[in-house]
């Protein structure tokens, strides 16, 4: 007789009850009910077959189940004969609670008990049944709300920027086409920051996005609380004004322009930029588009843009012309390489002491198809947005050289001087093209000087320095083209590894030069000669003019009283002269 307590079953329900899943449920309910009924072998059978077993191997108890317990008993290899009692357990039979134990048969008391344990058992299962699919329809529902925060959450992103906290483009339009179909008047302003770029080479893009905040956060504190600041994108932004024509709308981008042309506290310094910006409104009952109104206010920032910095332009229609002339002209520039449209024309150098020829300076020129020339200042700004600078460059380079290698078989003497873009200048690939130009054309590089403006090399004096190194390494003559226009620093003029000054024709203005204008360039002269630069000046068209420049101790002069630049083929004569 076994000696079982209200503990030990209390015990039992306890176990089986907290089980967290089905495996560890039966395995205790089994183990327990051995122990407690004092059984040698354990198990719980479902669909008759044994799912776990304690004191014997599964397949053993399964074989001697089959062989069948006919009067209660059974032979399990290796024990002797067993008592076999078992009890169903679940509301629609799940399954089997069965002990064997030798010496006696249980008890009737006993077989209550076991039909408790199993009724126990059977109530576990359908409870961590419920739990378990109660739990996976929380899961399942916290799963469901983090999936619609994430959407929310990239929504919100989609509509304001992370960075700055501003409404993106997505958002900016949506608002202004509620504006739009308001019929209120309203101005939008295209923002685009000026010398940003520079800020984010050289300090980093940490340092470019904290100004970028602070930028948005001017723009903010310079609008009412009805108008929308947004970022577009990269150091672009926009702005709407509610209720506000064109001409109200001037004041408010200056005051803009203004606010973040103050200094910037960015990484311990003061950092200074600007803006230019486009206005374009919409003020009348004609439906307008809010993407068209954006794009309006685009056309006429770039038109601002060129017109320098810190400039506001109200788009006109006509603007639209323009900016289709200026996608034309790339498709015109790209054909005008392919077909052989450009030519150059050599305007001679001439040194004022007597009057010889020193060299000549390529100057590129467009012919289109129809014959009509366009100039360098009208094409090659555009050549250099849109990257065929590169290619007109190389073309360049190889043309003059090869005429000036043609020439110096008779002239050998003759130098070459060739303007290079800025953006030729920082093109990796430029002082091999150099390179490999005088070794085809078998010029010696001292009979080639490349010329670079003033603006290019100081838009970035340092990087400029670099460049200036690499090509000066090759053994050619640097010069620095239209002196005076741009804002040259001295100091950095004196580290620039330039030969030649060329003195910009702004200062001989007068066809008789005054007091003032000789005073200047006796200054710019002077200066060259501390540095020891050769000095040309441009833009000699009197006599008298070159009569000063002389006296001046100008090395050399260019101009139309000393020849206009011709082709090349009417330039043998005077150049032979
Ligand atoms: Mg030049």
């Amino acid at each position: 007789m076994n000696h079982w307590s209200t503990h030990q079953l209390t015990e039992f329900f306890a176990a089986v009850g907290s089980s967290r899943d089905e495996r560890s449920a039966t395995t205790v309910a089994m183990e327990r009910a051995s122990e407690v009924l004092e059984a040698e072998v354990g198990a719980v059978l479902i669909g008759g077959r044994v799912e776990v077993a304690w004191g014997v191997r599964s397949a053993d108890l399964d074989l001697a189940l089959a062989n069948g317990p006919d009067d209660g008993t059974i032979d399990v290899a290796g024990l002797d004969e067993l008592h076999v009692a078992s009890a169903r357990f679940g509301a629609s039979h799940r399954g089997d609670l069965l002990v064997a134990r030798a010496g006696e048969p249980l008890s009737p008391e006993e077989r209550q008990l076991l039909q408790a344990m199993a009724q126990t058992l059977g109530l576990a299962l359908d409870n961590i049944t419920l739990l378990s699919a109660e739990r996976r329809l929380r899961e399942e529902r916290e799963r469901e709300a983090a999936e619609r925060l994430a959407l929310l959450e990239s929504l919100r992103e989609a509509r304001h920027d992370s960075l700055t906290g501003l409404p993106t483009r997505m958002l900016f339009l949506e608002m202004l086409e509620e504006k739009v179909r308001a019929d209120t008047p309203t101005s939008v302003l295209f923002i685009d920051l000026d010398r940003f770029k520079a800020v984010n080479d050289s300090l980093g893009h940490r340092a470019g996005d904290e100004l970028l905040g602070h930028v948005a956060g001017r723009i903010r504190h310079c609008l009412r609380p009805a108008d929308v600041g947004a970022r577009l994108g990269g150091d672009e932004f926009a702005v709407l004004l509610d209720d506000t024509t064109a001409d109200e709308a001037v004041p408010v981008a200056q005051r803009l322009i203004e606010s973040i042309r103050r200094p910037f506290p960015i990484a311990g310094r003061d950092v200074f930029i600007g803006a230019s910006i486009g206005i374009a409104t919409h003020c009348d009952a004609a439906p307008a588009d809010p993407g068209d109104l954006l794009g309006n206010a685009d056309v006429a920032m770039y038109k601002a843009k060129k017109e320098g910095p810190g400039k506001v332009v109200v788009f006109a229609p006509q603007m639209h012309a323009e900016a289709l002339t200026r996608l034309t002209m790339t498709s015109d520039l790209q054909r005008a390489l392919e077909h052989d449209e450009f030519r150059l024309q050599y305007q001679p150098l001439v040194r004022l002491a007597d009057g010889t020829t020193a060299g000549v300076e390529a100057l590129v020129r467009w012919r289109r198809p129809d014959g009509r020339y366009v100039a360098p200042a009208d094409f090659v700004p555009m050549a250099e947005e849109n990257g065929l600078i590169m290619d007109i460059g190389r073309w360049v380079l190889r043309t003059a050289g090869t005429q000036a290698a043609r020439w110096r078989r008779t002239m050998p003497d003759l130098h070459l001087n060739i303007n290079v873009s800025g953006r030729q200048l920082t093109d990796p690939g430029f002082a091999a093209d150099v390179q490999g130009m005088l070794a085809d054309c078998r010029l010696p590089p001292t009979a080639v000087t490349l010329e670079l403006t003033e603006s290019v090399l100081m838009n970035d004096p340092k990087g400029a320095i670099d460049c200036l190194t690499d090509l000066k390494a090759l053994g050619v003559g640097l010069a620095v083209d239209d002196f005076g226009t741009g804002y040259s620093s001295l100091s950095y003029l004196q580290r620039l590894p330039v030969d030649e000054l060329k003195i910009d024709q702004a200062f001989i203005a007068h066809a008789e030069p005054t007091v003032e204008d000789l005073a200047v360039i006796r200054a710019v002269v002077e200066l060259a000669r501390a540095l020891r630069l050769r000095t040309v000046i441009e833009g000699v068209e009197t006599e008298a003019q070159l009569v000063a420049m002389r006296r001046l101790g100008c090395d050399l002069g260019q101009g139309f009283h000393l020849c206009r630049p011709a082709d090349p083929e009417r330039l043998l004569t005077p150049v032979a002269a």
